[in-house]
C-alpha cells in the first residue's frame, strides 16, 4: 500500500520548524515542538498540537528541522550529465569546451539526460524548485527534450529557455521558438518559463529584440552578468537605458560590477543570484554578497553547473556564508582593523535559500512555512546521524553542519517525493543508463584523446620563491629525494 498516495493529508510532528515567514526579520525564528499539517498542495496550520484529519499520514520530525524547500535560481540542468568532468576548469576552459568545441555535440536525448538526473538530484537534496538555466536548446527538438525531462520528474521547474549556439535576437524570433512556446508555456504551476541569455556590451545592443520578445511573452529574463571578461556594466548600462532593468529580472553571479550598476539594479527592483562555489572557483569575480549587502538588493542562491560543483544548497550557503565573512576580515585587516562581529549570519543565508529563491521568482506562494503557501517543505532529520545533535542553533545547524544525505523527507506541492531518505516513485536506474548512454556517446565522438584532455587542463608552472633561510638537517635530508 501506498502511504502517501496523491491527495492524502500530510502531518509532520513536533519538529523545529523555520518558517521564514515575514517576521523572520525580527530575528532567528524558530518553532520549536511544532507540528505543520498539509491538505492538498498547501499548508493548512503550522502550531503544536494541530488536529489532523483521520486519513492524514503522520511524520516524526521530532529531533528534526522543518524548513520550506530550497530554491535555485540558476542551474545548467543539462550539464548533470557530465557531473564532476570539468573540476579543475576555469570559466575559460568551460567556454572553449562548451561554446566553441563541444557544446554542440549534445544531442536532445542528451539534454534530457542530464536534465532529468538533475532534477531528481534537485529533490534528492531538499531544492524543491530549480530554474533549469537552459542554454543548450540548439533545437526546438532539444527544448522538448529538456520540458519532458522536468516534467518527468515531481518537482517545481522553470525552463529559462537559452541557446548559447545562437544571438538571442535570432532565436527568440524563430517561428518554431514561438510554436515551442505556445505549446510548452501553458501555465502549468510546476513548470514556469523564462528567458535566459547574456548582454556582451555591443553599443549596437544586438539583444534589444530578444528582450522585446520576453516582454511580448510575459517572461522574465535571467542574465549572466558582471561576470570578468565577458559581461559587465556596459551591458547593464544598455538595459537600463532601454528600459529593460524590471522587477522579475535575475541578474545571475553579478561579482565584477560597480557600485553604478548595482544602485540601477537596485532601483529597478531585481535580484541577484549568487553561485559562490562558481564564483570562487572559474572566476566571474569575488562572491558579490559582501559588496551587494550594502545596496540592499535581493539575494537568492544558486550553484550553476554539476560540471563542477554539489547540487546542492547546503554546499551554497555554506559557501557564502565562508566567501562573505572570508572578505569581511580581510578588508578589515587591510585597514589595520579586527572584525568582532560577522555581519552576514546563518540564518540570513537560509533566507536566501528559500524565501530569496521565491522572492526572486515572484512567487510569494512559495519559499515560507505559512498557512495557505504552496506545501515545499524538507525534513532535516537523521538519527543515524552523530552530526543530527545536539540542534542548539537550527539556522547554523542548516547552513554549516547539515548536507544532502540529512534530507529525510521533502515535500512538492504537497506530494510526498521523498521519505525515510529514499526518493519515492523515481526511476534511478533508468536516469543512471541515460547518462551512461551520453557519456559514452560524447567520448565517442570526442575521441579519447580529447576527451582526457578536457577533463585534465595543463597545470601552469610555479616557481618556487627563493629561500633565505638555511635548510635544517631534517630539510636537507629529505630534499635529495625531489
Ligand atoms: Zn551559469
Amino acid at each position: 500500500m501506498n502511504d502517501f498516495e496523491a491527495g492524502r493529508p500530510v502531518v509532520l510532528r513536533g519538529g523545529t520548524v523555520l518558517p521564514m515567514d515575514e517576521r523572520q526579520g525580527e530575528g532567528r525564528r524558530m518553532l520549536p515542538r511544532t507540528d505543520v499539517l498539509v491538505i492538498g498542495d498547501r499548508i493548512a496550520a503550522v502550531g503544536p498540537g494541530l488536529a489532523a484529519p483521520p486519513d492524514a499520514v503522520e511524520i516524526d520530525a521530532s529531533g528534526g528541522i522543518v524548513m520550506p524547500g530550497m530554491i535555485d535560481t540558476h542551474r545548467h540542468m543539462w550539464q548533470t550529465a557530465l557531473r564532476g568532468y570539468g573540476a579543475d576548469w576555469t570559466l575559460t576552459q568551460y567556454f572553449v569546451w562548451f561554446y566553441l568545441e563541444h557544446g554542440k555535440l549534445f544531442r536532445p536525448e542528451d539534454v534530457h539526460a542530464g536534465n532529468t538526473l538533475a532534477a531528481i538530484e534537485a529533490l534528492d537534496a531538499g531544492v524543491t524548485t530549480v530554474v533549469d538555466w537552459s542554454h543548450g536548446l540548439q533545437t526546438v527538438d532539444h527544448a522538448d527534450a529538456a520540458a519532458d525531462a522536468l516534467q518527468s520528474v515531481p518537482g517545481r521547474y522553470v525552463l529559462a529557455y537559452g541557446n548559447l549556439q545562437q544571438a538571442p535576437a535570432e532565436w527568440t524570433a524563430a517561428p518554431e521558438f514561438r510554436d515551442f512556446v505556445r505549446r510548452r508555456v501553458t501555465g502549468d504551476d510546476l513548470l514556469g518559463f523564462q528567458l535566459a541569455f547574456d548582454v556582451l556590451g555591443d553599443p549596437a545592443f544586438p539583444e534589444k529584440p530578444a528582450f522585446e520578445a520576453a516582454r511580448e511573452l510575459g517572461a522574465a529574463v535571467t542574465t549572466h552578468a558582471g561576470v570578468w571578461g565577458a559581461t559587465g556594466d556596459d551591458g547593464i548600462k544598455l538595459m537600463y537605458e532601454h528600459g529593460f532593468m524590471t522587477p522579475g529580472t535575475i541578474y545571475v553571479h553579478a561579482a565584477s560590477l560597480s557600485a553604478d550598476s548595482y544602485h540601477r539594479i537596485a532601483a529597478t527592483g531585481g535580484s541577484i543570484s549568487v553561485s559562490t562555489e562558481s564564483e570562487q572557483s572559474a572566476g566571474q569575480g569575488y562572491p558579490p554578497t559582501w559588496s551587494i549587502r550594502a545596496h540592499g538588493i535581493p539575494v537568492s542562491l544558486s550553484m550553476d553547473t554539476s560540471v563542477w560543483w554539489s547540487g546542492d544548497l547546503f554546499s551554497a550557503m555554506r559557501a557564502t556564508l565562508g566567501a562573505d565573512r572570508s572578505r569581511e576580515h580581510l578588508e578589515a585587516h587591510a585597514k589595520g582593523d579586527t572584525v568582532t562581529h560577522c555581519g552576514l549570519r546563518a540564518d540570513q543565508v537560509v533566507e536566501w535559500a528559500t524565501r530569496g529563491g521565491a522572492r526572486a521568482l515572484g512567487r510569494d506562494d512559495l519559499g515560507s512555512l505559512e498557512p495557505g503557501k504552496k506545501a515545499d517543505l524538507v525534513l532535516i532529520k537523521n538519527d543515524l546521524s552523530p552530526v543530527s545533535f545536539p540542534l542548539l542553533n537550527p539556522f547554523g545547524h542548516v547552513a554549516f553542519q547539515a548536507q544532502r544525505g540529512d534530507v529525510h523527507t521533502v515535500l512538492v506541492n504537497g506530494r510526498v517525493v521523498k521519505h525515510e531518505h529514499r526518493l519515492l516513485g523515481i526511476d534511478l536506474a533508468a536516469a543512471r543508463r541515460e547518462v551512461e548512454g551520453t557519456v559514452e556517446y560524447l567520448r565517442s565522438e570526442m575521441g579519447e584523446e580529447a576527451w582526457e584532455q578536457g577533463m585534465n587542463p595543463d597545470i601552469p608552472a610555479t616557481k618556487l620563491l627563493d629561500n633565505p633561510y638555511t635548510y635544517t638537517d631534517y630539510r636537507s635530508d629529505s630534499t635529495h629525494r625531489l
